[in-house]
């Protein structure tokens, strides 16, 4: 067995923090990062976790003596040399005094208020051909109208040259049902992106019904490769929650497309969203056995999603699992053993993955009308929703005081979010439907329960995760590893 302090663990990138002006060796003032979360997994180790650097490190239980005292509230005094060295560039330890707050405001700005991004969800259907019993939405508009296709490329064709990403989501209702609209656009965005060397990306949530071979080729084309499609656990589950309108079956048909669409050789995504409450999770060992043909496929990744009212017609009846549930982990752990790619939720892979697109500036949702909207939820269900209009002309009418109420940095007078452990990955808008509609903070669960969320992640990842070497100050990628019996986590 190597020695203890051989065997931190390393799941991310090294942040350069700069934050060492002086001398290398200098001895300075540390104190823990205020971002920091820990907690200890059952075999002992100390996973030690930063949401601002996203540094994930675990030390084995022979090294918490020494790591710990860093971690101590008061600080310490060392030169920046070896374990201080790591756990400072890790962003776990910063300098005394480091303004961790305003480092964290300055990157959400820069994010945040940039000019070339164009974020759009399109709403190319706000009919559907299923009645899901947990759906919010009210079907009253069906495809996109003509005049806002031909708006929504006007006003792409007065954007494009300001433009240095673009995203483009379709979304409904059922997306596919609007296809037409679909047809008339897409082309467009991907002509506009290529003349002015946009990155494009663009997706679809779809219930997969309506995506046949014929489909999926097509949206290949225009370059829509990123799905969400949602399956509710086995057919007997599935069947009774995703319906079709007027009823009928659903799961066969998805399942058929899936598999078609598994044979393109093509680069392309699909998360299979799974919504679970209390009936169906007990039945996903079964269900995760039946999607086998997806495992070899790194494109088909899970997706876990605990049902929730949402403001649909069935909420009363719905039985959900409540936020704290751990079912999410138990599920996500579960698809992993059995060979699945599964989409792991929070700490996600970018540090500013988390707060809703609702809350940022770029971002527009354009309804079959030519509604302007942010909270996908919501729609145009309550007016504070409804921002602005897509003219004719391509240009938009903002109401600029409800436009500002979602974009707003709700962190920013919050006295809670300020100092929150979390706030780099959620900036106080995890949903801002709450901060706009009650002036309520919403935290998402992930952060109320962080400890079994490290947990979590230290079970789907150890196995395949770098190790420090402290003894040579030396990150060690897993295949330089010593043969396994010499490291504690190997
Ligand atoms: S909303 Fe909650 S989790 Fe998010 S930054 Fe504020 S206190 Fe933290
Ligand atoms: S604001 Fe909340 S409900 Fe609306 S889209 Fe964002 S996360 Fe969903």
């Amino acid at each position: 067995m190597s020695s203890p302090t051989q065997n931190a663990v390393q799941m991310t990138m090294p942040v350069a923090s700069g934050t060492y002006p002086s001398a290398a060796d200098e001895p300075r003032k540390w104190v823990p990062s205020q971002f920091n979360a820990r907690t200890t997994a059952p075999d002992g180790t100390l996973v030690l976790w930063n949401s601002y650097s996203h540094a994930f490190s675990g030390f084995p239980p022979e090294a918490r003596p020494q790591v710990e005292p860093l971690l101590h509230r008061r600080g310490f005094t060392a030169p920046p040399t070896g374990l201080t060295k790591y756990m400072a560039d890790r962003g776990f330890i910063v300098p005394r005094g480091a303004r961790e707050f305003e480092r964290f405001q300055l990157r959400y700005g820069q994010r945040h208020y940039r000019q070339d991004f164009l974020d759009l969800t399109l709403l190319s259907s706000e009919d559907c051909n299923f009645r899901c019993i947990y759906c919010y939405e009210t079907f009253e508009r069906g495809t996109m109208e003509p005049w806002v296709r031909t708006a929504l490329i006007r006003m792409m064709e007065q954007r494009a040259p300001h433009l240095r990403r673009l995203t483009v989501s379709y979304f409904g209702g059922e997306p596919l049902l609007g296809f037409e609209a679909i047809a008339e656009v897409a082309p467009a965005f991907l002509k506009l992106a290529g003349e002015h060397g946009i990155r494009f990306s663009s997706g679809m949530t779809t219930n997969a019904y309506l995506l046949t071979p014929d489909t999926f080729a097509k949206l290949l084309q225009w370059n829509i490769k990123q799905f969400q499609v949602t399956i509710d656990g086995l057919p007997e589950d599935h069947d009774c929650r995703r319906m079709l309108k007027g009823g009928g079956p659903t799961f066969s048909r998805i399942l058929e497309n899936l598999k078609a669409i598994q044979t393109f050789p093509n680069e392309f995504g699909v998360m299979l969203r799974v919504n679970f409450d209390q009936a169906n999770a007990r039945r996903m060992r079964e269900f995760i056995a039946l999607l086998g043909c997806f495992k070899e496929d790194a494109r088909f990744k899970l997706f876990f999603y605990p049902i929730r009212q949402l403001g649909g017609s069935n909420d009363g009846s719905l039985k959900t699992c409540g936020d704290m549930d751990p079912q999410r982990d138990v599920l996500e752990v579960l698809g992993r053993e059995m060979g699945m790619q599964v989409h792991r939720t929070v700490p996600n892979s970018r540090p500013f993955g988390e707060p809703c697109y609702a809350n940022e500036p770029q971002h527009l949702t354009v309804g079959a009308n030519g509604n302007l909207m942010k909270c996908t939820v919501m729609l145009d269900s309550n007016p504070r929703n409804i921002v602005g209009r897509l003219k004719e002309d391509g240009t938009m009418a903002i109401d600029i005081d409800r436009f500002a109420r979602w974009c707003t940095p709700h962190f920013r007078d919050d006295s809670v979010c300020r100092k929150c452990f979390f706030l780099p990955l959620c900036g106080g808008a995890v949903c801002p439907v709450r901060r706009v509609v009650n002036n309520q903070r919403c935290c998402p669960p992930e952060k109320l329960r962080i400890g079994n969320v490290l947990k979590k992640m230290w079970l789907m990842n150890n196995e395949r995760a770098n190790r420090y070497d402290m003894q040579r100050e030396k990150l060690l990628r897993y295949t330089e590893l010593s043969p396994p019996g010499t490291q504690a986590h190997a």
